[in-house]
């Protein structure tokens, strides 16, 4: 057809939630409207370290695409990205290739590795489904081998975490609750198992609140987490971190990284400028210099221009950002005024395994333990309705009805 070609790319919640919005906001004789994704599925990424623990499913954590989008006005494209030809409006595939005239880049994070040696080649790490069902599979794969009457090194229980931000210390909460249910499965004393987060600033969860820092510590400790805080790992092997600058060599027989994370490698493979992991785009949201390419989500910084520093970079903002932009091309097509972004910030909960949970909402009211972990569903659960009403509510859906 003639019309104008919207070619959004990754389906994560920036990309979901642009596409959704599109498509109702947009009428059918208006624009073209493509989302390409991977994979025929949409995952939930802020679901990923239970997955990666075991205490939920691959399958609770992600929800078919066509179940949540209208296909009658959306073609779904499921092949991976390999480079976008930004000057000849062209996006490659693994299998193909499409041409846009609006492109939006929703492609989300891959995790940062800041060129310590040994990480690519030897951690795990929490990215995808796949590689968080990895980790579940190779931590029981150890009580499994033990079991069977393999012989295994002392250390081979050991689980080693990289990096206590919310992503280290979401999992190894989760670890806590899971651990205690694989040694009761595989009949193994549960003080064999070591589970150790290893994080280079002075403290754990580095900047946030120190109440809810010490809380989480806390908690954590109390359930058998050990933490080695002020320790910067220097080096990955197949059998641990060397950390700290007496240069300790700490082993496991699973070594997790959770150091930080950066733009889809797609992004800086495409030739788009990479500062601090990322490209910094205009208020609008749109790339300087390329009026018809938006970058949103994980792989782009938007600077709140109040604070001088770009706003954070998760889930909360990547659906914010998807209205803006949304917004932003609907304007384009009809030749009205571009909108600027700005994050209404709704506060951070982390879950800490079980029951228990930390966070701030609204003005910085702070939470602890049920109440958090209460808090922490609904977020969980606003998410789904937003994406696929209340039907998905009632099918994935973390608060119990009934
Ligand atoms: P994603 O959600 O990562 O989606 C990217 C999509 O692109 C995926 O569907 C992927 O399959 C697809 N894709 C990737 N590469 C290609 C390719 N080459 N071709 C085609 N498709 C591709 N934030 C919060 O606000 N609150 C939380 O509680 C929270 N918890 C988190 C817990 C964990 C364990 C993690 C890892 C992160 C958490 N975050 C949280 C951060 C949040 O998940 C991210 O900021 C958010 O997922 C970013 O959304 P996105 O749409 O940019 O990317
Ligand atoms: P992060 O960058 O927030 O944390 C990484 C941690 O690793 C930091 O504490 C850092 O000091 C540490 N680290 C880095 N290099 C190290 C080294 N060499 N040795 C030891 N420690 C090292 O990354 P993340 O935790 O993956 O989070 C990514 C994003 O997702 C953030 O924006 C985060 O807020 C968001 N997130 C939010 C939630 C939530 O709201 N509940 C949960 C998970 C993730």
């Amino acid at each position: 057809s003639n019309k104008p070609k919207i070619l959004v790319l990754g389906a994560g919640y920036a990309g979901m939630m642009t596409t959704k919005r599109l498509s109702q906001q947009l009428r059918p004789d208006e624009a073209d409207i493509t989302l390409v994704n991977k994979h025929n599925y949409h995952y939930l990424t802020t679901w990923l370290h239970e997955v990666a623990a075991g205490t939920a499913t691959p399958n609770s954590s992600r929800v078919m695409i066509s179940d949540v989008i209208n296909t009658k006005r959306v073609q779904l494209h499921f092949d991976a990205v390999v480079e976008i030809k930004k000057d000849e409006q062209r996006v490659i595939l693994e299998n193909g290739e499409l041409s846009y005239d609006y492109l939006v880049i929703a492609l989300g994070f891959e995790t940062a590795t800041f060129g310590i040696p040994g990480i690519k080649e030897h951690a795990l790490k929490i990215e995808n489904i796949d590689s968080s069902r990895h980790i579940r599979d190779h931590i029981e794969f150890q009580f499994a081998r033990y079991s069977s009457g393999a012989e295994t090194s002392e250390d081979a229980f050991n689980i080693l975490v990289g990096g206590a931000g919310f992503t280290g210390i979401e999992f190894v909460g989760e670890l806590a609750k899971r651990v205690p249910e694989l040694c009761k499965e595989y009949n193994i004393d549960r003080k064999k198992v070591r589970i150790i987060n290893v994080e280079a600033a002075p403290t754990i969860l580095p900047g946030f609140d120190d109440d809810l820092v010490e809380y989480a510590q806390n908690s954590l400790e109390e359930r058998g987490i050990e933490f080695r805080i002020g320790a910067k790992i220097q080096e990955c092997t197949e059998d641990g971190f060397i950390i700290g600058d007496d240069h300790e060599k700490v082993n496991a027989g699973t070594v997790v990284w959770t150091g930080g994370v950066q733009a889809n490698p797609v992004v800086s493979q495409s030739g788009f400028d990479i500062i601090k992991g990322k490209v910094t785009v205009n208020n609008d949201l749109r790339v300087p210099n390329h009026d018809n390419i938006f970058i949103i989500g994980d792989c782009s910084w938007v600077m709140d221009k109040e604070n001088d520093r770009p706003f954070p970079a998760n889930a909360q903002s990547a659906i914010q950002e998807a209205e803006t932009c949304a917004t932003n091309i609907k304007a384009l097509l009809r030749k009205e005024a571009l909108q600027d972004f700005s994050f209404d910030y709704k506060g951070t909960v982390a879950s800490l395994g079980g029951s228990d949970a930390m966070g701030t909402i609204f003005d910085d009211k702070k939470l602890y333990g049920m109440k958090a972990k209460a808090m922490k569903n609904v977020i969980d659960d606003r998410y789904l309705y937003l994406v696929g009403g209340p039907k998905l509510v009632l099918k994935k859906g973390k608060v119990k009805f009934f």
